[in-house]
């Protein structure tokens, strides 16, 4: 048996030695797990037992940014050995779809992804995992960063489906995790001008170490104006929406350069959203959006081995896996002070 990390109910995580210890197949390795990051999803299950309309399954197991050590491969996998650290990429995809074919796997209709209903996620001690979807981790990349690979491809997705190129002038609406990475894949990629906007203090002082050219609080400042001030009257050639939020989503249209585009990253807990769509189509702006990411886990990695992106510097927490339950209490209550929680095996 093992040990895995059981949400009972909402706001409470408990560890028991209960699970069998899983077997891969010949096309799977059996991973010891070490890391494994808390996200937005995760921390949504756990505050509220549900994701939009998707109730968390009782005993459900939270967890997909996940990294550890190879322990038994099985017989048809290659290239990958017992002892090599990986990073899980935490969707497989059915292979066969018009999106699996067409190389957009993130669309597969018939994804497995780690800790969403029904798959259990990664907060157990062992878990198996297609060969295909383990990338190996280079001596000078940790396995702590292994874990942050998958928030830093949502970044880099973003940052591609943009468009941010060199001296593209860039503004993040969102400074938590999702707009750190953004910021990070926005400047590798050569951004000039790249502004985050916020309401805690804590995650804007992050972004200007991570490398924003100006931060905007927008508790106490004037956003509108500040905007101003920093892209002139045009606005920004990119919007991104990292926060989530129907206000947020709603400002896009107003801080977007004509023939610019608004990328919409973040998740609103509503579906609908009185939007400005006279400003999109007066100025001609490009609207895209973004769903997990594809085929960014080797470039992700390399950015890190690089030096490229620094993605460690976004881990304000660190706790025991018998700690999860107060790993997620953190980001739940101490959203103010905290921006990623990793949980060490
Ligand atoms: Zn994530
Ligand atoms: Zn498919």
């Amino acid at each position: 048996m093992m040990k895995a990390a059981y949400l009972k109910e909402k706001m409470n995580i408990i560890i028991r030695d209960d699970r069998p210890l899983p077997e891969p197949d010949d096309s799977q390795v059996l991973i010891k797990m070490e890391f494994c990051g808390v996200c937005g999803s995760d921390v949504h299950f756990y505050r509220e037992g549900k994701v939009g309309d998707t109730p968390a399954p009782k005993d459900f197991i939270l967890g997909h940014e996940a990294a550890g050590t190879i322990i038994k491969a099985g017989k048809n996998v290659s290239g990958l050995n017992p002892g090599d650290r990986v990073a899980l990429e935490p969707g497989y995809t059915c292979g066969k779809c018009e999106f699996c074919k067409t190389g957009r796997y993130n669309l597969c209709p018939d994804v497995q992804f780690f800790a969403a209903p029904p798959v259990s996620g990664a907060l157990q001690e062992y878990v198996v995992h297609p060969a295909d979807m383990c990338f190996k981790l280079p001596d000078n990349v940790s396995t702590e960063e292994g874990a942050l690979v998958e928030p830093l491809a949502v970044g880099m997705h973003a940052a591609a489906q943009a468009g941010v190129t060199l001296g593209s002038s860039v503004l993040i609406l969102g400074g938590g995790c999702i707009g750190l990475v953004t910021l990070l894949a926005a400047k590798a990629r050569g951004a000039s001008n790249i502004v985050v906007v916020d309401l805690f203090q804590k995650r804007l002082d992050m972004a200007k170490e991570m490398g924003a050219t100006a931060v905007i609080n927008a508790e106490s400042e004037d956003v509108a104006a500040r905007v101003k001030e920093v892209f002139g009257d045009l606005g920004a050639d990119i919007v991104f929406e990292t926060a989530g939020a129907i206000s947020t989503i709603q400002q896009t249209p107003y801080y977007v350069k004509p023939g610019g585009t608004v990328c919409l990253v973040g998740m609103a807990a509503e579906s609908m959203v009185n939007y400005n769509f006279n400003q999109i189509m007066m100025k001609e702006v490009t609207i895209k959006s973004v769903f997990r990411y594809r085929n960014l886990y080797p470039a992700a990695i390399a950015a890190i081995a690089s030096g490229a992106v620094n993605v460690e510097q976004i881990v304000t927490h660190r706790f025991k896996f018998e700690d999860s339950d107060l790993a997620f209490h953190t980001a739940v209550v101490h959203a103010k002070d905290e921006i990623k929680e990793v949980i060490e095996f």
